[in-house]
């Protein structure tokens, strides 16, 4: 019946874009036991064990990437998987690598050879796993930081986290580049804060940017179309505008980024909603963080705060959210010591009070 159901999902339709079909990479024995696991545990951090009905057993081992790999990098984790696992490999939605192994034998020393390339092998169960981050200078036009270095400079300071299991609960670290589009919503989510209106170049406008389409984009209404040294270009009502940055993607002359005003926010408490469980938005605790590369040493200081005082305080198997709705978010702010200011006020109208977000019944 399993291998009914993969012969059918190996012959799906190919399509222009997307990622291929994973089936065809999988290793033989995921897809001899598709859809027949009998249980799953984790002999160690980083390694998980999966038994089939079959009998078959597998390991995989998850390793942390710096995500950003060139061809060094990839051919050398490609010959460790040739050498010491079976030649099968997969990322993560968090750019882990997860190796797949048939005998617990070879376990030991392809960890070792992970580790002696200098990748650390982890980011299981109740561990700190690998921040996951949006797509950044690489592929998108319109970043206020650059969100892999975000990670890569926090991940070097939580690495200990990463190796061990020992949070009360798994803890989702995220990066966004910018407010408004791939952004992370995690128990711990890092995202770019613009804190002025965009600043127009008003010669190039009329030349880039489709103005009807730009006006549009605006949550608030602030964009108007005006006329400035006799050329077509726009206009922004400043008392208006929540610095959003929605109008620099149709429009680069509206230009918000800037290195002393494009900062870093901090959020807290967001996770995905599960079958016992609705999902919970996370909420604003540190805002205008200098964007300070390359090590970006203000933001790691209130994460590593935050997560220190959630692992010390909170309950078995408390998510952060979960923790500080338990204890109330005054409490957080006197536990983690960061000041509650006026920017944590959500004031802005169009917010609703119950997004219809989670596919539980109500009546
Ligand atoms: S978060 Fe924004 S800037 Fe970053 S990759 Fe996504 S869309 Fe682009
Ligand atoms: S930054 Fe956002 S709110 Fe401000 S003008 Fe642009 S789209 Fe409108």
């Amino acid at each position: 019946m399993a291998q009914v159901a993969v012969e059918k999902k190996q012959m799906r339709t190919p399509i222009e874009s997307g990622c291929p079909d994973g089936v065809q990479y999988m290793h033989p024995l995921m897809i001899k036991n598709f859809g027949n696991w009998k249980y799953h545990d984790r002999p160690r951090p980083g390694v998980l064990h999966h038994v089939a009905y079959s009998g078959d057993e597998i390991w995989t081992v998850r390793v942390g990437t710096q995500r950003q790999l060139g061809p060094y990098e990839i051919n050398l984790l490609c010959d460790i998987v040739d050498k010491y696992g079976e030649g099968h490999v997969r990322f993560t939605i968090r750019s882990n690598l997860e190796v797949m192994v048939s005998k617990w034998e070879k376990v030991g020393p392809l960890i070792q050879a992970f580790n002696d390339a200098g990748y650390p092998v982890g980011g299981t169960g109740n561990s700190v796993t690998m921040i996951s981050h949006t797509q950044g200078w690489l592929h998108c036009d319109i970043p206020g930081t650059d969100a892999s270095g975000v990670v890569k400079s926090l991940m070097d300071e939580l690495y200990g986290e990463f190796i061990k299991e020992e949070m009360p609960n798994r803890v989702h670290i995220t990066t966004s580049c910018c407010q408004i589009n791939c952004g992370g919503q995690g128990d711990i989510a890092i995202n770019v804060q613009h804190t002025k209106p965009p600043k127009i170049n008003h010669d190039l406008v009329a030349n880039v940017c489709e103005r009807p389409s730009v006006v549009a984009r605006c949550p608030v209404a602030a964009i108007r179309p005006a006329i400035v040294n006799g050329k077509p270009s726009l206009e922004v009502d400043e008392k208006k505008c929540i610095c959003c940055g929605a109008c620099y993607p149709p429009c680069p002359p509206m230009q918000i980024n800037d290195p002393e005003h494009s900062k870093l926010a901090i959020w807290v408490g967001g996770k995905n909603s599960n079958a016992r469980s609705k999902p919970m938005f996370q909420k604003l605790v540190a805002a205008g963080l200098p964007n300070n590369p390359p090590r970006w040493p203000e933001v790691a200081t209130v994460v590593k705060k935050i997560l220190y005082t959630y692992k010390k305080d909170a309950r078995d198997w408390e998510r952060v959210g979960d923790w500080v709705e338990r204890i109330g978010w005054p409490r957080f702010f006197e536990l983690t010591g960061l000041p509650f200011t006026k920017f944590h006020i959500d004031n802005w109208r169009g917010a609703r009070n119950s997004l219809n977000a989670s596919a539980h019944i109500r009546f």
